[in-house]
């Protein structure tokens, strides 16, 4: 019996001893239900590599990481107008005016590129 209380390094929520796996590329502890007679949640996988035939172990902060880069780089003018400091119309106002460069779909919704928004931002007195 280890009194030691290890954290889940996804959700951060106690790991009871049966739910305890290591992250093979982050090293930290994860859920992983190691017990199918009781109930758990994962917070990563574990599968057999085909090619060593060894088990390997990876939290979801490693299988899904934050796309932050690639995902968000495209934001709608709620979104742009709070990293450019500014309100929704004064983004408006300001893309229609081509300060920034933006682009307006079908249905009328402005979109910004981050790092247009970022330049824009900087760029204002
Ligand atoms: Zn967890
Ligand atoms: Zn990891």
């Amino acid at each position: 019996m280890t009194s030691a209380i290890i954290s889940c390094s996804v959700c951060l929520l106690e790991l009871e001893e049966h739910m305890v796996a290591l992250c093979n590329a982050c090293g930290q502890a994860y859920h992983l239900n190691q017990r199918n007679d009781r109930p758990g949640t994962d917070c990563g996988e574990v599968w057999v590599n085909e090619e060593h035939l060894a088990l390997e172990f990876a939290c979801n902060t490693c299988l899904h990481p934050p796309v932050e880069e690639t995902l968000s780089a495209v934001l709608d003018t709620a979104e742009a107008a709070a990293l450019a400091g500014l309100s929704e119309a004064a983004l408006q106002a300001a893309a229609d005016a081509g300060l920034v460069r933006s682009r307006r779909t079908s249905s009328g919704i402005y979109l910004f590129e981050r790092g247009d928004v970022i330049a824009f931002a900087r760029g204002r007195p």
